[in-house]
């Protein structure tokens, strides 16, 4: 197992933001980028190379991959079929089947329920009302109905609270093949955020707490108030999952924390095999941000240090809010993030700032 000496250079399957602050952390460490994407998005702008190419052309991809000394990706809908013609020429991390599962929602929650991890009850609706209403008469009200495939920030979901809603809510979510969930009444939302080493080292972020407006990630803050023993629960949730995959690289699991005494103060919702909205405040709050230590990883080389030194509170500035740059800029102790995305739709992430206070608890 050797380690990519700097100047090596690193292949990023998708073009977004999470592609742009991998590329700029790789920059950082002597790396080379060069990004595989289907759109010209913001990680073309600060990467050494960009190939511009759908992820069914299997000969551009493969070309494109020929050409870097390891590969890795920025989003979790990447083609398996493009995943794995990589994976023939070079290795991809963190791995094909941690993609696999983030795809498909139904093989997600069975394969950690099958690690004996806690999930929110779940069923199988598929794609009638007859289905849903099989479904809804063994979970019961009030539930989430949610596509198995392609939902991401709240998108391909509905909430169901009476057995009347089955018809819209199937309208909501496009009659596309879906499971439904029993709603789970949470005290508040953490996503841990591990990284493993190609050795299988483990490290973890600490776990920031996590507020949505509109099913879209609004604020993540450090610390959050978990208590310890629940945060020892919740990293050992995530290292199951982690070695389970052999996995290589930064992991987000999202969690709800239900609190009590009960012997399960945790429900895991869902992972993201990959480096995560919620982690961004780790850019400015830890000398070893999760984009470095994702590089790092996938790159053969040892973690670098997850520790916080400051308290942070990140934001996510969704589509018109950019438009507050010029007094965020002009704000002591923002540290502002900007994609370079040329339209502000709604509900665009369109960059971050994570506000920095000195660490009050003791490391
Ligand atoms: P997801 O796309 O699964 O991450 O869901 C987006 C957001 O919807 C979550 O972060 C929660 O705030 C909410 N949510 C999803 N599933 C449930 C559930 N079973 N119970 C309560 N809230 C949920």
């Amino acid at each position: 197992m050797r380690a990519l000496p700097p100047g090596s250079t690193i292949g990023i399957l998708g073009g977004g933001q999470l592609g742009r602050m991998l590329a700029l952390a790789a920059a950082r460490l002597g790396f080379k980028c060069h990004v595989y994407t289907d759109v010209d998005g913001p990680a073309c702008a600060v990467a050494a190379a960009a190939t511009l190419g759908a992820f069914d052309d299997l000969a551009k991809l493969k070309a494109f991959t020929a050409s870097v000394d390891v590969v890795t990706y920025e989003f979790e809908n990447v083609p398996l079929a493009a995943a794995a013609a990589a994976d023939a020429i070079r290795p991809v991390r963190p791995g094909l089947k941690a993609l696999q599962y983030s795809q498909d929602r139904l093989e997600e929650k069975r394969f950690i329920a099958s690690l004996g991890l806690p999930v929110a009850p779940y069923a199988m609706a598929g794609d009638s009302d007859a289905g849903l209403a099989a479904a809804l008469a063994h979970i019961g009200t009030p539930a989430v109905l949610k596509t198995i495939r392609l939902g991401y920030d709240g998108k391909g979901q509905a909430r169901i609270g009476s057995t009347s809603e089955i018809a819209s809510a199937f309208d909501a979510i496009g009659r596309q093949p879906a499971i439904l969930e029993a709603f789970v009444t949470f005290k508040y939302e953490v996503s841990v955020l591990a990284v493993r080493s190609l050795a299988g080292d483990l490290r973890f972020y600490d776990a920031p707490l996590n507020t949505h407006r509109n099913g879209i990630l609004d604020t993540s803050t450090v610390p959050s108030p978990l208590p310890p023993a629940h945060t020892a629960r919740a990293r050992a949730i995530a290292a199951t999952i982690a070695t389970a995959l052999d996995y290589v690289g930064v992991l987000a699991v999202e969690m709800f924390y239900v609190g009590g005494d009960g012997p399960e103060p945790l429900i895991v919702n869902e992972i993201a095999p990959r480096v995560h909205n919620s982690g961004h405040w780790t850019i400015d709050a830890c000398a070893v941000s999760q984009f470095e230590n994702h590089i790092r990883a996938v790159a053969g080389w040892p973690l670098g240090s997850t520790e916080r030194h400051s308290d942070a509170v990140m934001q996510n500035l969704i589509g018109a809010e950019i438009d507050d740059w010029p007094r965020l800029a002009a704000e002591p102790g923002a540290c502002l993030h900007l994609y370079g995305k040329r339209d502000a739709r709604p509900g665009r992430k369109m960059g971050h700032v994570t506000w920095l206070k000195p660490r009050q608890a003791p490391v």
